[in-house]
């Protein structure tokens, strides 16, 4: 078998350039260390309004191509840039589709209705492109349902095409909720017929889902953890799609996600206000400093502030505050520091919290980078009480930044985050299991009295979890043996 794959990755989302998750850090981040371990990769995205083409250097690549979709021929241009001076990365400019100010959902975060045809169409345009570029891929990779039909174009659309007589497809899960289940329009808009609107394919309830047809087509699935992995093989994990992944057998693994220490590491970081490592944190308490202040909270190193950057959804388990907060803020010395934006009463709610415990709790409502690296580097705990949670990159952050994560069992939190033994000052943060006000009421109270009263432990603890590493170079070895037993069962 080849030494150095040729490997297309395609998907809606990609650091530095459009980011709503962890699936725009996995897809900015995942192709770097597969480049380094020796592998020719190109990712193919839409070029997006939003995407700066001044600061990232774009420049066009290719003039009118046309995509031919059921209903319309579709004409667009190709841009190229790098992700980060490395990895080239093609933008599939066409405006009725990409010029548009978010990626997924208008401003009142209702989803653009022709969602289905914009990602169908990034996937075909996908393998187009491959062609243009002659890059013929030994791996194409989608990722979560906006790029899961490009198995099924390779098996179906491309089957007689010699360009693609070695492909083989690879689809990550990042998060089972999301299928992109749509009108069966769709699924002949896109290109595909009656033979694969069955419900071992495409079909679901007579309406076209593009994450179960993906499943079916790829040669192999993996999805972000392995606590994940298992939790997406039972009926109330898979959303469904719990016989579908089941029916993958060995070709369905989870794979953690790394964390890209060149972005998030305290001892490097360029965008909080002081360095620190795990031998010496003093900087540490500099960008508490500044977050207090940033955040209006009481400027007072001795108070406990609890981070929270989030999407504000249901799945985030956030819903569970309402209950508990009069106890919290009535019984424990604590301070909360919000980031995020999603579900308007969870805005409100939070909003409102501020207004209620000035200087107890500040909240930001949007999405901002720089923020988010605040919080990581100057909050002393993180809250995560998510009831469902593929992999989870904040908490695998803030033990880097040494604010231990306080967080729900589930999935990739379960797999990352070992739960503090006061007996033994074992562990890596505080670990609750039932999704109920009183669990989350009680673990808080436990991280914050471990502040407060087992001091030497809260400092143990902390250096312990700067000391874990889940940086990329393992899932790297991992994609690399999937994509292997990909080319090797196709073949
Ligand atoms: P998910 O993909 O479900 O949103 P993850 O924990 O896998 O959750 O990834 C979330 C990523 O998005 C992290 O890098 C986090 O820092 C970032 N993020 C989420 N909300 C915001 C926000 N409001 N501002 C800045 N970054 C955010």
């Amino acid at each position: 078998m080849k030494e150095a794959l040729n490997i297309l990755m395609t998907a809606s989302e990609c650091v530095p350039f459009a980011k709503t998750g962890g699936l725009g850090d996995v897809v900015g981040t995942l192709p770097r260390f597969l480049k380094k371990a020796g592998h020719n990769v190109i990712v193919i995205t839409p070029l997006y309004s939003f995407i700066n083409r001044e600061e990232h250097n774009l420049k066009v690549t290719f003039d009118k191509i046309s995509v031919r979709m059921e209903y319309e021929e579709i004409v667009f241009s190709l841009h190229e840039s790098t992700m980060r001076g490395d990895v080239p990365v093609y933008f599939i400019d066409y405006e009725p589709f990409f010029n548009r100010s978010n990626i997924y959902h208008d401003d009142n975060f209702v989803d653009y209705q022709d969602n289905p045809k914009r990602f169908s169409f990034l996937s075909k345009a996908a393998l187009e492109v491959c062609k243009l570029l002659n890059f013929p891929p030994d791996i194409a990779h989608g990722h979560d349902w906006h790029t899961a039909i490009l198995p099924a174009y390779l098996k179906r659309l491309y089957s007689h095409d010699s360009f693609f007589t070695n492909t083989a497809s690879v689809l990550t899960i990042h998060n089972i909720a999301y299928q992109g289940r749509y009108d069966k329009y769709y699924h002949y808009y896109a290109g595909l017929n009656d033979e694969d609107f069955t419900p071992d394919k495409f079909e679901c309830f007579n309406a076209v889902n593009f994450l179960k047809g993906g499943i079916y087509f790829a040669d192999a699935v993996n999805t972000v953890s392995k606590g994940y992995a298992s939790e997406i093989k039972t009926p109330s994990g898979g959303h469904g799609l719990d016989q579908s992944i089941k029916s993958k057998g060995d070709n369905f693994l989870g794979i953690l996600n790394g964390a890209d220490y060149g972005e998030w590491d305290p001892a490097k970081d360029k965008l909080i206000p002081s360095n620190y490592n795990s031998t010496n944190l003093n900087g540490k308490d500099l960008c508490k400093k500044v977050l207090q202040k940033e955040f209006r909270l009481l400027e007072n190193n001795k108070i406990p502030v609890i981070g929270i950057i989030s999407r504000m959804v249901e799945q985030k388990g956030f819903y569970l505050l309402p209950g508990c907060i009069d106890q919290i803020m009535e019984s424990l010395d604590v301070q909360f520091a919000v980031l995020g934006s999603g579900d308007k009463y969870l805005e409100v709610f939070f909003s409102d919290l501020e207004k209620r415990f000035p200087g107890k709790v500040g909240t930001y409502i949007g999405y901002n980078n720089h923020l988010a690296h605040l919080i990581e580097s100057g909050s002393d705990l993180f809250l995560m009480p998510s009831l469902y949670e593929p992999c989870g990159l904040n908490q695998i952050y803030s033990l880097k930044y040494g604010t231990l994560p306080i967080v729900r069992a589930t999935g990739g939190l379960k797999d990352t985050v070992e739960n503090y033994d006061p007996d033994t000052g074992q562990g890596t943060g505080f670990v609750f299991w039932e999704p109920s006000c009183n669990s989350i009421y009680n673990t808080i109270k436990w991280a914050v009295e471990t502040f407060y009263n087992r001091k030497q432990h809260f400092h143990d603890l902390r250096k312990r979890a700067m000391l874990k590493n889940f940086s990329w170079e393992k899932s790297v070895a991992e994609y690399i043996k999937l994509y292997k037993k990909a080319m090797e069962d196709k073949a």
